[in-house]
């Protein structure tokens, strides 16, 4: 569990909860009968499945130690998070799951479908159509497979999946999005009260218990926030951008060299609160595809998002006085290849300092990220 410089029982529990896969609070909703459906892909709306009175959780391959089951299925130039996350499945460490619903988001992860309903008894699983370009036609596309996911998870759950709890789960969630803009923004200051890795265990956490209680431990942890100053012995302020990073151990790394990490650009970071669902749309399938598609900072998959993707991050460097940015992807992403592409140059052009780094799912290479880091930090003149 990360070593955590906030004294808070609400940062623990959630730090808790984004260190292990099946953590305290799943463990405390299947004893109490409750169904968890998992997801791949934060373009999945959450609101639908918290609005079924069941658990939306993001599927991680936290704690995997390797990929010896999936190999069988899965080529060694393929990501290693799917295959990572396919190999725990294998070895029966996704069985709390009730149901799963998987995304086209990338060919990787798409494949691991294919092989999830061979080899796997999860008794409810889709696979969803995501649009890769975010204008009306394709808001109204994801709408449609929405909807088709909605009858579905009636007809398996048994539930009824109205508008009227599909707005209250939005609020909620929303409710959530504007406490973590809160913390979030605590780090505007020079000294901020929460680390880069804090942060991220904060947002991982939220993607692996139910949302009433995550909304309700965002608050207290505001609350312990409060007035509170942070560390000022950092050499850098820097921003992490680029693919899944969901481990919170890798920021540590680059932080202990350093560098406060004041701000992100992750799916599991900023990106999944800084905008939020329209709550005055009259249909709420509606107002979730319009956000999941084109509203919410985007993913590098989203043709034509680019010239957006930059700004955000740009606006996010100017706001949280960024002096640096980490683009980190794992090996073989090829979505997160070609965005890399444009921002070396890019940045090259705007006179930004930036480090891109390739990794592994699984932590590795420590040695080779401090002195990278560390070399990074000594450009910057700090
Ligand atoms: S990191 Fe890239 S290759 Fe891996 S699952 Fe995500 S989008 Fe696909």
């Amino acid at each position: 569990m990360l070593e955590a410089c906030i004294a808070s029982g609400a940062f623990e529990r959630l730090s808790e909860t984004a260190s292990t896969l099946v953590n305290p609070e799943i463990r405390r909703w299947k004893e109490e009968g409750g169904r968890i459906v998992g997801y791949f892909c934060s373009a999945m709306p959450a609101e639908m499945i918290t609005a079924a009175g069941l658990l939306p959780f993001r599927v991680r391959a936290t704690g995997s130690t390797g990929t010896e089951l999936s190999d069988s299925y899965f080529s060694s130039i393929n990501c290693s998070f799917p295959r990572h996350a396919f190999n725990m499945a294998l070895r029966g460490e996704y069985d709390f799951l009730d149901g799963l619903v998987i995304f086209n988001s990338c060919d990787h992860v798409r494949r691991v479908y294919d092989h999830w309903i061979r080899q796997m008894k999860t008794p409810f699983v889709q696979i969803l159509s995501l649009p890769k370009k975010t204008e009306d036609a394709q808001v109204e596309w994801f709408r449609d497979e929405l909807s088709i996911l909605r009858e579905r998870m009636q007809d398996h759950f048994g539930i009824d999946l109205t508008d009227a709890r599909l707005r209250e789960a939005i609020a909620l969630h929303n409710r959530s999005r504007r406490r973590l803009k809160e913390i979030y923004n605590l780090r505007k200051g020079l000294r901020p009260p929460v680390t880069g890795a804090e942060m991220l265990a904060v947002t991982v956490a939220g993607t692996a218990m139910p949302q009433e209680p995550y909304s309700s431990l965002l608050s207290d942890l505001l609350a312990d926030l409060a007035g509170k100053e942070g560390r000022a012995d950092y050499r850098a302020r820097l921003m992490i951008i680029g693919g899944l990073l969901d481990n919170p151990e890798y920021v540590s790394i680059i932080e202990n060299q350093g560098g406060l990490i004041v701000a992100d650009s992750l799916c599991f970071g900023s990106r999944t609160f800084w905008a939020e669902v329209d709550e005055n749309t009259h249909d709420p399938l509606t107002a979730l595809a319009q956000y999941y598609v084109a509203d919410r900072p985007s993913c590098a998959r989203m043709y034509t998002e680019y010239p957006r993707r930059v700004e955000y991050i740009r606006n996010m460097i100017n706001e949280f006085r960024v002096d640096g940015v980490i683009f980190q992807r794992l090996a073989f992403c090829e979505t997160w290849g070609f965005e890399q592409y444009s921002l070396t140059n890019d940045f090259k052009e705007w006179n930004i300092p930036l480090l891109c780094m390739d990794r592994e799912y699984v932590l590795g290479g420590i040695g080779q990220l401090k002195t990278r880091v560390q070399a990074f930090l000594e450009t910057l003149g700090r």
